[in-house]
């Protein structure tokens, strides 16, 4: 398709992100173009827009920033067989090598060979985007594109809720940006028995509790490992769902932890954490799991079937809509932490028509 497009770039290595015009996208063989309806900020593109130490490391800028998103197929590559033009897709963002051993065996997620869609290829903050056919997830038509469009980060919170044995189980989800809130409901759809929010943020702990959350806990106001022991009958929680990435968050996840628990691991720390293995790891016999994305693509049909249960509220997650120019707006609440999703809209007529 011939023509230029409006677009987020970040145009410089330094802190902020510019709105910009640039051509659309030449797609290949096997690529499709996709006209994006509605685009969500990431924890990670607020990494990036304020240029921390990880995106000074991985970032070359120019290119346009955003990877979760929803839009409609305008244009398909000459070999391209599963996607016809009209389709209503979101992309898995992992673009992987589909030859080696681990995406052979089922374990496509932690590819040596990953470039991620707007990390290190032009993104979704932009009127179109172009991507792999093998990354096109086909959407059913007819729902809202801001729902669709978080799918990707809502596919983080099941890989890691469901790492393992749930139903029934005693949940603590560690630190509730985006990502934690969405945990917290998932852990709800699939019938936990109990789930406890921390996060020292008030308007993300009262986002918690509306998707259901049975107890918050500020750590800044009390004590959380009292608390949970006194939550669990003094045993502790079976499941950690550790999304903060915080140092002392870690550490006092491990000691209120019951013993033979799993934690999943999700949040990325700064720094490298100092941990008492011995007495927390090894001698209470439990497990921890390193969760990378999302599985391809078994993660992304327990989306989709826990979006079509209906067991999941997905309108409390998104708690802004702004048209795309404004991004620096949804930047500036994502710092804050005063927001649950923030979702961008390409055009001023699609605000128009999904801002409701
Ligand atoms: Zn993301
Ligand atoms: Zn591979």
């Amino acid at each position: 398709m011939e023509g230029k497009m409006k677009v987020v770039m970040k145009q410089e290595a330094k802190a902020g992100a510019v709105l910009s015009e640039m051509d659309i996208p030449k797609i290949g063989p096997k690529d499709v173009l996709v006209k994006v309806m509605a685009t969500s900020i990431c924890g990670t593109d607020a990494h990036i827009y304020s240029w921390d130490a990880w995106s000074q490391n991985r970032i070359k800028p120019p290119y346009v920033m955003g990877h979760e998103f929803a839009g409609e197929v305008v244009e398909i590559g000459a070999d391209v067989k599963s996607i016809q033009v009209g389709d209503i897709v979101s992309a898995e963002t992992h673009i992987v090598c589909n030859t080696c051993e681990l995406c052979t065996t089922g374990k496509a997620h932690i590819c040596k060979d990953t470039a991620i869609l707007g990390v290190d290829t032009n993104g979704t903050y932009a009127e179109y985007v172009a991507i792999p056919e093998t990354n096109a997830w086909k959407n059913p038509k007819g729902i809202d594109p801001a729902y669709l469009a978080v799918q990707e980060p809502l596919g983080n919170a099941v890989h890691t809720i469901m790492s393992g044995d749930i139903i029934g189980k005693t949940v603590a989800v560690v630190g509730c940006g985006p990502i934690g809130i969405m945990a917290v409901a998932v852990a709800k759809a699939v019938s936990a028995s109990k789930v406890i929010a921390i996060e020292v943020n008030e308007y993300r702990l009262e986002l918690a509790k509306q998707l259901g959350a049975d107890v918050v806990i500020n750590p800044m106001k009390e004590d959380p490992i009292a608390r949970i022991l006194e939550e669990t009958e003094g045993l502790g929680v079976d499941v950690v769902a550790e999304m903060s990435g915080n140092a002392i968050a870690i550490k006092q996840a491990l000691k209120y932890i019951k013993l033979g628990g799993r934690m999943a691991m999700l949040g990325i720390p700064t720094a490298e954490v100092p941990l008492d293995i011995a007495n927390d790891i090894v001698f209470k016999g439990i497990t921890i799991h390193g969760i990378a994305g999302r599985k391809m693509y078994e993660t992304w049909y327990q989306v989709k079937g826990l979006i079509e249960s209906g067991n999941l509220n997905l309108d409390a997650i998104i708690t802004h809509r702004l048209p795309m120019e404004e991004f620096e707006k949804g930047f500036d609440l994502m710092a804050s932490g005063d927001c649950g999703k923030v979702v961008l809209y390409p055009t001023k007529e699609l605000f128009d028509t999904y801002n409701k």
